[in-house]
């Protein structure tokens, strides 16, 4: 069977076999009202698909193949860009034939207070674009595929200035990181803004602070990606391999924003006092379920400040981003792979040991699945 009724992606059915997923066909959730399929043309890899891969997460050895709920298989992907080629009867935010992209929500309820305050991201029924559960049973299947379902709310409009490839990694890590940034230096006059781990992430979280007018501090564990962040227009490189890296920083930042991928090399005690009075860190970092913050009641206390996190963003906030990025000409660094069982292997393999700079799009879905 081909689509509508059937899907193609390349699924796991083994968190041991996170670097190898195989070419499956597989049926899309029930075809609702607000649904959106799209076609895929490219999608970004983010480190939450290793996570949920390798099923990282969580302690229950069945959640990323939600087996309980579905098939046991797991097609991830959530960086998605393509072209919309079929609209449930109440679809009203695109059309067929529009170019669109998907991040890592696929449903909300769009009723809640949430929902109707452009937090649709925090909602109680919020579903994941892949790994999670619809009420009915089905479980979420992501967009290493040739097609992926959505509702259209998750469905954004992409600028026809920037193409496919730059775009995808807007979706789920760009506007992950746009969301607190502008949340949390809006308004401020000259805010500082220091970002952790420079990977996937934390290369875009540096952009979109210079675009948002801030005066940047990468922070990274060596100096091996000094010159990179500076040409991405960082103002200060910090690497905390250096003994005394916080020397002279106290009361410095309006927002530090965590973009590492674990808590290991973390020393929450000698960050938080760089913030300014009540200022905030934010951690968007996730990292594996045994990792902790380890921290002092002490170190919050000279300035008052706040530890916090956030997730995803909101449709205003993705829509606002790409205009950004329009506006400031600023585009992600991007390593094209084809997609194939062997592209998609390479992509996780190497993001995995951290050889990437900074963000992997596989490309070529149309010649792969002849859509
Ligand atoms: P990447 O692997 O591309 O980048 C992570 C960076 O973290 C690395 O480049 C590195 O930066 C740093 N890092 C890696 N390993 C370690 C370590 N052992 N100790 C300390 N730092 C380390 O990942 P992504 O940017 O794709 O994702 C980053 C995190 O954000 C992940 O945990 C992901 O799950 C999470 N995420 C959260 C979302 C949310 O809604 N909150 C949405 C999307 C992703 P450096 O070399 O500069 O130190
Ligand atoms: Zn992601």
């Amino acid at each position: 069977m081909t689509y509508p009724e059937q899907f193609q992606g390349f699924a796991i059915s083994d968190p041991k076999d996170w670097a190898t997923p195989k070419l499956t066909s597989f049926q899309p959730k029930n075809f609702g009202p607000r649904d959106v399929d799209i076609e895929v043309e490219c999608c970004g890899i983010c480190a939450s698909e290793l996570f949920a891969l390798k099923n990282d997460w969580t302690h229950d050895p069945l959640a990323c193949l939600s087996s309980k709920y579905g098939p046991k298989t797991q097609v991830v992907g959530h960086e998605v860009v393509g072209k919309v080629v079929a609209v449930g009867s109440d679809v009203s935010l695109c059309k067929v034939g529009d170019r669109v992209g998907l991040g890592a929500q696929a449903s909300a309820c769009m009723q809640c207070g949430r929902c109707q305050s452009g937090n649709e991201q925090y909602c109680a029924q919020s579903i994941g674009t892949y790994c999670d559960p619809y009420p009915d049973g089905y479980v979420s299947q992501g967009g290493y595929a040739s097609h992926v379902r959505a509702h259209e709310q998750f469905c954004f409009p992409i600028p026809p200035e920037i193409p496919s490839e730059l775009v995808a990694p807007l979706q789920c890590g760009g506007l992950t990181v746009f969301s607190p940034i502008k949340r949390n230096i809006q308004g401020k006059k000259n805010p500082r803004v220091a970002i952790i781990g420079i990977g996937g992430l934390g290369h875009m979280a540096i952009m979109i602070s210079k675009a948002l007018g801030a005066e940047v501090s990468a922070v990274s564990r060596g100096y091996s990606k000094r010159d990179d962040a500076l040409k991405m227009g960082a103002d200060h490189f910090i690497a905390t391999s250096e003994p005394n890296w916080n020397a002279g920083l106290d009361d410095t930042f309006d927002l530090i924003l965590n973009c590492a991928s674990s808590t290991s090399s973390l020393d929450l005690n000698a960050l938080l006092p760089c913030l300014k009075v009540n200022c905030n860190f934010v951690s968007v970092g996730l990292p594996h379920i045994d990792e902790d913050f380890k921290v002092k009641p002490f170190s919050f206390f000279h300035n008052g400040c706040n530890i916090g996190s956030s997730k995803l963003g909101s449709r205003e906030e993705a829509i606002e981003l790409m205009e950004l990025a329009v506006k400031h000409n600023f585009r992600p660094w991007v390593e094209t792979i084809k997609v194939c069982e062997a592209g998609v292997s390479e992509g996780l393999t190497r993001l995995d040991k951290g050889d990437v700079r900074y963000r992997f799009t596989l490309t070529g879905f149309h010649d792969f699945f002849g859509t």
